[in-house]
């Protein structure tokens, strides 16, 4: 989420777990948004502690999104089992939970982090049984609202990154400021838009639990170049889907109708292009908003497979 070029993204490193979605504009003209990337290092093992390892050299940001011969990657046998057949596309609906958000507007960093927990809290019971169900243990993330700048556990969260998800420690860190000054344009697409970013980070939680970062961190290693990309994309686009697959099953208790749902398909189907993003690692609106129309309608995270279509879906 970041306004401003998305800089140095990928900062990234051995292993990388998230980064948060795309910022899309609110009703009035947006500031100059971008999408921001932070790759973090993430655990070795759905169940192990991670050591955050050091940063290496940031993908080329001018990497061309689609070329007309697009390259399909090929898996080994553990990547099959964990990306393409993971068992949590079989694992069911995400349950609709009663989540009862704080009616608060988001002025102050206290503000923003208990609307932030209990937005994690939501997550946290809706997708328990659904990763239960994947055969896997569950456990719980957190969420810090920090200042940009801070360090964490997966390196310094800037201004221009905004948020992301740390597997060490299995953290969701937020720049508060940054929903703060959303309130002040349009306290609905705040709200909605912090919803959304949390959705999406603890998509990235989910896919540490079950074995997907582990193998797309692996994978990360050797698929360089647009290849690489690609795969970013299938890893950003797969915790949109399930931020969607959340959101859809949870659309009542959420109230998410009228203005809010359209904040959250600004939040949703804007991907990185809009406006285009310097490196193409969330994925264009044509993607984003096919992936979110399914999940949201689908709210399984069968309809999340990023890693079985072919490149054209992943754009
Ligand atoms: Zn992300």
């Amino acid at each position: 989420m970041h306004r401003g070029p998305a800089v140095a993204l990928v900062a990234s490193v051995v292993v990388l777990a998230g980064c948060a979605p795309s910022r899309a504009p609110a009703a009035a003209p947006a500031p100059s948004t971008t999408t921001l990337t932070a790759t973090t290092p993430s655990a070795t093992a759905p169940l192990v502690t991670p050591t955050p390892k050091p940063s290496r050299a940031p993908v080329a940001p001018k990497t061309v999104r689609v070329s007309p011969k697009a390259p399909t990657p090929t898996y080994r046998s553990l990547e099959k089992k964990y990306l393409v057949r993971n068992k949590i596309y079989s694992a069911g609906l995400v349950p609709a939970v009663t989540c009862a958000l704080p009616e608060i507007a988001l002025t102050t960093r206290k503000e923003v982090q208990q609307y932030a927990n209990a937005v994690l809290g939501c997550l946290q019971r809706a997708w328990k049984s659904v990763v239960e169900r994947s055969d896997v243990a569950f456990f719980s993330a957190k969420v810090y609202s920090v200042n940009a700048g801070a360090k964490t556990r997966c390196g310094i969260l800037t201004k221009e990154v905004g948020g992301f998800y740390c597997a060490a420690g299995s953290g969701i860190y937020l720049d508060w400021q940054e929903f703060v000054e959303d309130n002040e344009y349009d306290r609905v697409w705040a709200g909605v838009y912090l919803q959304f970013t949390m959705a999406h980070e603890f998509g990235h939680h989910v896919q540490q639990l079950v074995g997907i970062s582990e193998y797309y961190d692996e994978r990360s290693e050797r698929v360089k170049g647009a290849l690489g990309l690609q795969e970013m994309r299938r890893h950003e686009l797969q915790a949109s889907c399930f931020a969607s697959a959340f959101l859809g099953a949870n659309q009542q208790t959420l109230d998410l109708y009228d203005a809010k749902f359209q904040a959250y398909r600004d939040a949703a189907y804007s991907g990185d292009d809009d406006p285009p993003a310097s490196t193409p690692d969330h994925g264009s609106r044509k993607s984003n908003t096919a992936w979110a129309e399914a999940a949201f309608t689908s709210k399984s995270p069968s309809a999340c497979n990023t890693w079985a279509v072919p490149a054209q879906r992943v754009t």
